[in-house]
């Protein structure tokens, strides 16, 4: 367990204050005891995977935060079921099950997050979500006791699911047969689309606002009010993508919040559409 531990280190935006602690559980007791420890303190817990869809306020996390990575990062094929540890990266998941001749996941090549983070947030990219392939999560409630909860008991929406107070610890994964190498070749082509059109090499979080569901993509919208390089601090519209906000280097949380709120304003004023956040705001 760390304490005081930097969250900047743990996120993909390299922005927040420190975790009062911090737990690398390596296996799912290690999962009960640091809720256990938050519960015994009266602290409140947070559970993080690669930290690619937060953004961590400057004060930091006053409680546990409990990032899930290797040690519950299984990964096993059972037939079309894929049965994967919260713990694995996204990727990762794509490319082993694609070598393996599944289909499913093999969009979420470029999907930089965890299994857990993916499962929780119903990441998905190019059509396809965790939603469409999830049939179990196993999940530990906030009392250190495990559930098996069908598929049919969760209800995702687009970047939600109501699994509420729980941390992620495995899914299982419906997927179909498919010949590796035209999976590989789809992936390919993916991951050379993302890099011409995303800020691959600059800290972010990914899309900021969810696509508001009308005809134009968050994007579309921030970019039609001229936003692309507005730049608050160190925390700027990213010229190639509107709906990233990048960390132009010493970016504070305080620099993003407030062009958030700038973006925001600015979209509701010029076109009537009330963006909604996307990335998950933690700590104080
Ligand atoms: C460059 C870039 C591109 C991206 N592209 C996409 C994309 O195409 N599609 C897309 O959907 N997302 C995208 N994202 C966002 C992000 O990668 C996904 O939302 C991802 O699934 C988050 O996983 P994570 O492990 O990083 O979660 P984190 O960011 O660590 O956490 C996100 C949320 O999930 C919760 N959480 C994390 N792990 C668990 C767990 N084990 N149990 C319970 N709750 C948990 C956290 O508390 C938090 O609320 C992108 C991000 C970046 C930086």
């Amino acid at each position: 367990m760390l304490e005081s531990e930097p969250l900047a280190r743990h996120t993909t935006y390299r922005i927040g204050g420190p975790a009062r602690y911090l737990v690398m559980p390596a296996d799912t007791d290690d999962v009960a005891k640091a809720l256990e420890f938050a519960h015994d303190r009266g602290l409140p817990w947070v559970a993080l995977g690669l930290g690619s869809n937060v953004l961590v306020k400057d004060g930091g996390f006053p409680g546990v935060a409990v990032r899930i990575g290797k040690g519950l990062d299984r990964f096993e094929m059972k037939g079309a079921t894929a049965i994967v540890g919260a713990g694995l990266p996204t990727p990762l998941l794509a490319r082993r099950t694609a070598e393996a001749g599944f289909a499913g996941v093999e969009r979420f090549i470029g999907i930089p997050g965890t299994v857990g983070g993916g499962v929780y947030m119903n990441a998905g990219a190019h059509g396809a979500e965790f939603a469409e392939v999830l049939t179990e999560a196993s999940v530990m409630d906030a009392k250190g006791k495990i559930r098996q909860v069908p598929r049919k008991q969760i209800s995702f929406k687009y970047r939600s699911s109501n699994l509420g107070n729980v941390i992620v610890l495995e899914a299982k994964l419906a997927l179909i047969e498919e010949p590796p190498a035209k999976l590989k070749e789809l992936q390919a082509r993916l991951l050379r689309w993302r890099k011409a059109g995303t800020p691959f090499d600059q800290p972010c979080a990914g899309s900021v606002f969810k696509n508001p569901g009308g005809p134009r993509t968050a994007g579309a919208l921030i970019d039609e009010c001229g936003l692309k390089g507005f730049t608050i601090g160190g925390a700027q519209v990213s010229p190639l993508h509107a709906n990233y906000i990048v960390n132009t280097g010493n970016a504070t949380a305080s620099d993003v919040l407030k062009l958030i709120e700038h973006v925001r304003k600015t979209v509701a004023k010029k076109t009537s559409v009330e963006l909604e956040l996307e990335v998950k705001v933690i700590g104080v």
